[in-house]
């Protein structure tokens, strides 16, 4: 039987949608655990891609196992398929388990330390780095190569479903998530005849990776994963590279990318 984890925000009507969920469930067969060491097939979040990334670093020791599905109660809700009028849909689905599924690419995100100790995250979005309120100067490497040293506000790395995010923003191009990438964009670079850095959004492929080497007084730069905040480190160097593992969302019915990115920013249809 699977098993099924629902994860709400507080907001009342994410926790009235909760109720009406479970209430429909008991029309198919499943079983709705609470804990994680549960090992649910299903985690439904209920809120919006703040809540569908909170539940993502809650849950990421069952990533291959699992699959997610977001019921949008959020505001922008780029995650998340389903619109709360459509549970019962959603329930068939469930019941039904084809067990279809979309898989989305991470980030890989290596710290190491002055004190030569290392930790590693995993970001569903981006990591984004940044000074205050002095210059971020860093040292920046693509596959091991020296490429540029960069100075302004921070950087950004990005995963392709978080190309919508920060990335956007900064003017970062938005990627198909079928293409595995990793894109770094700038955020205020210094730019004159004597500091010069690429200025463009960069794009690389599964095979190459990036090193960020701050200078040392850009060492304790505030470090961003998704939207926690990492604290307390003094950076030597950050690889940054396509992750092994991936997301994987249901699909009982496909949401085309292109029609997410229309919704979510134009809103034309
Ligand atoms: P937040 O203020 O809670 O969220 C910022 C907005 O970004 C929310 O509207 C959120 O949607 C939306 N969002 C999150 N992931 C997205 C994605 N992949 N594509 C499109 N929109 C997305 O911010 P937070 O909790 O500190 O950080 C969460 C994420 O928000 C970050 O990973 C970053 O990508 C993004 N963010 C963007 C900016 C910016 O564009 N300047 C600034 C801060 C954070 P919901 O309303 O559905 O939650």
């Amino acid at each position: 039987m699977k098993k099924l984890l629902i994860y709400p925000n507080n907001n009342p009507q994410s926790l009235a949608i909760e109720a009406e969920l479970r209430e429909k469930l008991l029309a198919v067969t499943c079983q709705i655990v609470d804990s994680p060491f549960d090992r649910p097939d299903y985690i439904v979040t209920i809120g919006g891609d703040g809540t569908l990334l909170s539940a993502f670093h809650e849950f990421q020791d069952c990533l291959d196992k699992v699959q997610f599905i977001g019921i949008h109660t959020g505001h922008l809700g780029f995650y998340t398929d389903w619109l709360p009028d459509e549970l019962d849909e959603l329930v068939k689905g469930i019941g039904n388990n084809d067990g279809k599924s979309t898989s989305y690419p991470l980030l890989r995100v290596t710290i190491r330390q002055t004190n030569q100790e290392e930790v590693s995250y995993l970001a569903l979005n981006e990591l984004s780095l940044r000074t205050f309120p002095s210059t971020m100067v860093c040292d920046i490497y693509v596959k091991d190569q020296f490429f540029e040293t960069f100075r302004g506000d921070g950087l950004c790395v990005a995963t392709p479903t978080g190309s919508t995010g920060l990335n956007k923003s900064l003017g970062g191009a938005i990627i198909h998530p079928r293409l595995d990438a990793i894109q770094m964009t700038e955020m205020a670079s210094l730019n004159n005849r004597v500091f010069r850095s690429l200025s463009s959004p960069m794009v690389i492929p599964r095979d190459e990776w990036f090193t960020v080497r701050p200078e040392v007084n850009s060492r304790e730069a505030l470090l961003m994963v998704d939207h926690l905040k990492i604290e307390g480190l003094i950076v030597e160097e950050i690889h940054l590279e396509l992750a092994e593992e991936r997301l994987h969302f249901a699909s009982f019915r496909h949401t085309h990318f292109w029609d997410r990115v229309e919704e979510s920013f134009i809103g034309n249809k």
